[in-house]
């Protein structure tokens, strides 16, 4: 898919407990969900994506992305709603997210940045109990640095579309962020990532720090 044809971006914070408890974050009680612009999309397809430098620390965040497939009706299951999915990076501006919280303010200057949403190629979705003990994985620079399972989240994927579509509303072209395992951390300029589902590239990039 073309990243024109996003619509919203939904994603998830805190759904992996040792993530939470690695920034002395609280686990919620139900999904927190925040957002970022359709523009934040970049194609992790090899090529540079450009971050923007001088507002802090830029932290990685390897996520599995949902893509939704139809408009959400009462009743169905993720299986039914989702159609594809792909592996992508959640980045932020981790000193400015840290200013945003203590001042109660939203996060999008955070999370929402031009670049902010690094995508992978999305690949047909075959259910939520399939993928659940498959394992994810993030390289940089050739060293894995992240590493988890859709069954390790605290709210899983039927938990979360549901949450969406009854809070926000879910339909085709919209996309969820579902949460990131342990182990993120700042992002150098010239760095190279790679995403691996189940030991197999899904999506690469080089950041360049502008
Ligand atoms: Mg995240």
């Amino acid at each position: 898919m073309t990243t024109r044809a996003i619509r919203n971006i939904y994603c998830v914070g805190r759904n992996y407990r040792e993530h939470a408890a690695e920034l002395g974050n609280a686990v919620p009680e139900a999904p927190m969900l925040f957002m970022k612009p359709s523009h934040a999309a970049a194609a992790m397809d090899g090529s540079a994506i450009t971050l923007p430098a001088g507002h802090g620390a830029i932290h990685y965040e390897a996520e599995v992305v949902l893509h939704v497939g139809r408009d959400y009706r009462e009743g169905l299951t993720v299986d039914e709603l989702v159609d594809r999915f792909a592996l992508g990076l959640d980045m932020t501006l981790r000193e400015v997210q840290d200013t945003l919280k203590k001042k109660g303010q939203p996060w999008l200057a955070a999370k929402g940045f031009r670049g902010s949403a690094p995508l992978g190629p999305f690949r047909p979705f075959p259910g939520a109990a399939a993928i659940r003990d498959t394992s994810f994985a993030l390289k940089r620079n050739g060293e894995e640095v992240q590493r988890g399972t859709t069954g390790m989240m605290i709210f899983d994927l039927q938990t979360i579309v549901d949450y969406c579509a009854m809070h926000y509303g879910l339909g085709e072209g919209d996309l969820i962020f579902t949460g990131t395992p342990a182990g993120v951390g700042a992002v150098a300029d010239g760095d190279r990532f790679e995403l691996l589902w189940d030991g197999e590239e899904a999506g690469s990039c080089r950041f360049a720090l502008v």
